[in-house]
């Protein structure tokens, strides 16, 4: 497997930047990324039940 860069980076589904994945907030719309990539909170904001313990 290669290392593929641009796997680092997620497109925030609020603004749609290109924003780096461990980021913990969207730097431009302070959109929690981390909670979302984590499946805590959907494109929205809005929080999701955790279906998966
Ligand atoms: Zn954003």
């Amino acid at each position: 497997m290669e290392n593929v860069k641009n796997e680092e980076y997620v497109i925030c589904p609020r603004c749609k930047q290109e924003v780096y994945k461990e980021a913990i907030i969207c730097p431009f719309c302070k959109f929690g990324i981390m909670a979302w990539l984590e499946g805590e909170i959907d494109e929205n904001g809005e929080p999701i039940e955790n279906k998966s313990k």
